[in-house]
């Protein structure tokens, strides 16, 4: 199993990789910057080079970033949209500079506009993005929970995001399981999960199926709610978490982000996904 969790960057970034090597993790995610302002300051070379030097030397592959929440790629407002694409430049520029091959993003809301112009402001923002940057990372498209105006919570929809972007070898999927339960895609049956997997594999396909966001979900099948819960205590449960360990999902790495609270810490959830991933 390739499993690790959202670690902090604080202090300086190489110390995320002190913090997943403490989890007992074999990959990991960051943001590689502050993930609620616009413009970071520049990378160290001293930082990238610590970084580069402590993650090889801890195994720790693939490693993913993810960018930061502020935002917005399918907006049809003007200034936002240019300080997010913006972003996601400067994101895929540090992403190569760290040698971290994926990059993890939200797909954004339409605001009302409607799910088609959302979606191809997206798609230019991506082309525009990956043909400046010229480099071999890769945007992986988070599916989303469903929450009104976002794009991106049907498969069919990042398909067709692969299907429309000039790059397509440098697209690929993340998938939430929080996000897709929410949206509607069940886990918690055997024959849920099996249509679920179908859907995946004739949408997506497993092929580019890079990342799993295992998240259980506070919010109910179909609720639209993105709110992330401890493995096994939110609506997806220890019965759905069993199937997915035992499944097709669980061949791809897999990243917790899980609540940081009391009730359950990181070892913790760890520990549970390997109790039922081998009961
Ligand atoms: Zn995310
Ligand atoms: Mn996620
Ligand atoms: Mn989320």
């Amino acid at each position: 199993m390739k499993i690790g969790f959202h670690v902090s960057i604080s202090g300086s970034i190489d110390l995320a990789v002190d913090r997943a090597v403490a989890l007992g993790c074999n990959t990991f995610q960051i943001f590689t910057r502050n993930p609620r302002g616009w413009r970071p300051r520049p990378l160290k070379a001293e930082e990238v080079e610590a970084f580069i030097e402590k993650k090889s030397r801890a195994g720790l592959e693939p490693v993913y970033a993810h960018t930061p929440y502020l935002i917005n790629l399918a907006s049809p407002r003007v200034e936002v949209y240019k300080r997010s694409l913006e972003a996601l430049m400067i994101d895929l520029e540090r992403c190569r500079a760290l040698e971290i091959p994926y990059l993890v993003t939200h797909l954004g809301s339409h605001l009302g506009t409607g799910s088609g112009l959302g979606i191809e402001r997206l798609i230019k923002a991506i082309n525009r993005a990956l043909a400046e940057a010229e480099n071999e990372v890769i945007i992986l498209l988070e599916n989303g929970a469903g929450s009104a105006h976002q794009i991106g919570s049907k498969l069919e929809d990042l398909r067709m995001i692969m299907d429309m972007v000039e790059r397509p070898s440098q697209v690929a999927v993340c998938l939430d399981t929080c996000h897709a339960f929410a949206a509607g895609y069940e886990f918690r049956t055997p024959l849920g999960l099996e249509k679920t997997l179908k859907t995946i594999e004739e949408s997506i396909g497993f092929e580019k199926l890079r990342l799993v966001h295992l998240n259980d979900s506070r919010g109910g099948l179909g609720s639209g709610v993105d709110h992330h819960e401890h493995i096994g205590l939110g609506e997806i449960g220890e019965e759905g978490f069993q199937l997915i360990l035992k499944s097709r999902l669980a061949e791809s790495p897999m990243i917790l982000e899980t609540p940081m609270d009391n009730r359950r810490s990181d070892i913790e959830n760890l520990r549970k996904v390997k109790e039922l991933a081998s009961s």
